[in-house]
């Protein structure tokens, strides 16, 4: 597993270090961009790394994820045009520094502030040498938990592992709202990063568990890009249990991963995550179809119990997608 170890570390060092704006590699990372309300008290601020997620309940204000180092003020001003009220509670999906990264601003700045994360995300951010102490969560939670009360209520889900082993589903019942951090982003198959214990076979798994275990949400809060509806994440979900049984079909027959993008191709309703559009403002990973032709290959070794090396691509046989974040 040592070069997926690498590449991580390699694209966990770019985003450390990149800024407003950057650009890196000719990849762009936007700004921090203007809050959009998703429902009642609920708003997503864009850019500069993931979502960030703002919920405005009684005692304060509730962030999800804190994009990338240096965004903390960025993120407060516009937090600022919607509530008075202080942060006094971090919620991160999981352990990537477009992620976490703005977290040391808010706790400096009110040390009583909570970080809450999953297990695992604490266990990844305390094996890497670039987090700071505010990254590392003040309470974990393994399976479910419940944070809050009546409106203000927040349920953490965790159903396996996916993007990483430390995927946590952030849901508020009162607005019918979810974040599902990096598990879905960018409305493409997602990047799967092994050395923080990802699993391209794992993900459909997980992602079922979600759609069958969490009721009554309507708005799914993705971790770049797009906020999505319930039946786009169902969607999504199937997409990601094709994607899987294509490349054992594959496998099966002695094909390639190129033949079993075709296979999925077949199917209309997958036209979405297949698309051979750059998105607007993409930070990394290339097209949606060059994203489900690496996670082809992903899915590959995975079956094959070989290590994970295309997670980042250049898929073998394709048109290398464009540098991801950092490289
Ligand atoms: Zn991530």
């Amino acid at each position: 597993m040592r070069r997926a170890k690498v590449l991580t570390a390699i694209v966990v060092v770019g985003l450390g270090v990149a800024g407003l704006g950057a650009q890196r590699g000719g990849v762009r990372i936007p700004p921090t961009g203007t809050i959009k309300n998703v429902r009642e008290n609920l708003y997503v601020i864009p850019g500069a790394g993931g979502n960030t997620t703002v919920f405005v309940a009684a005692a304060g204000v509730v962030l999800v994820d804190t994009k990338l180092a240096n965004n903390g003020e960025a993120i407060l001003n516009q937090v600022r045009t919607v509530s008075d009220k202080p942060v006094t509670m971090i919620i991160n999906t999981h352990t990537h520094p477009d992620h976490n990264g703005s977290n040391d601003y808010f706790k400096a700045a009110r040390p009583s502030v909570e970080i809450v994360a999953h297990e695992n995300t604490k266990k990844w951010v305390a094996a890497n040498p670039r987090s700071n102490p505010a990254m590392t969560p003040d309470r974990t939670f393994t399976d479910k938990t419940t944070l809050g009360t009546g409106k203000d209520r927040i349920d953490l889900y965790y159903f396996g592992a996916g993007h990483t082993n430390g995927d946590a589903f952030v849901v508020f019942p009162s607005v019918r709202a979810m974040c599902i951090g990096d598990l879905m982003a960018w409305n493409m198959a997602p990047l799967i990063d092994p050395a923080t214990g990802g699993s391209v076979i794992a993900l459909p798994d997980t992602l079922e568990k979600a759609a069958k275990g969490i009721k009554g949400v309507e708005h799914v809060i993705e971790g770049h890009g797009n906020v999505n509806t319930w039946e786009g994440f169902r969607a999504y979900t199937v997409f990601n249990r094709s994607l899987l049984t294509s490349a054992k079909n594959a496998l099966a027959r002695k094909e390639t991963p190129e033949q079993a993008l075709a296979e999925l191709e077949k199917n209309p309703t997958f036209s979405v995550f297949l698309k051979e559009e750059l998105l607007k403002d993409l930070e990394y990973g290339g097209t949606p179809k060059s994203r489900a032709l690496i996670n082809l290959n992903v899915a590959f070794q995975e079956l094959k119990g070989e290590p994970v090396t295309t997670n980042f691509g250049p898929a073998r046989g394709a048109n290398p997608p464009p540098p991801p974040t950092g490289r």
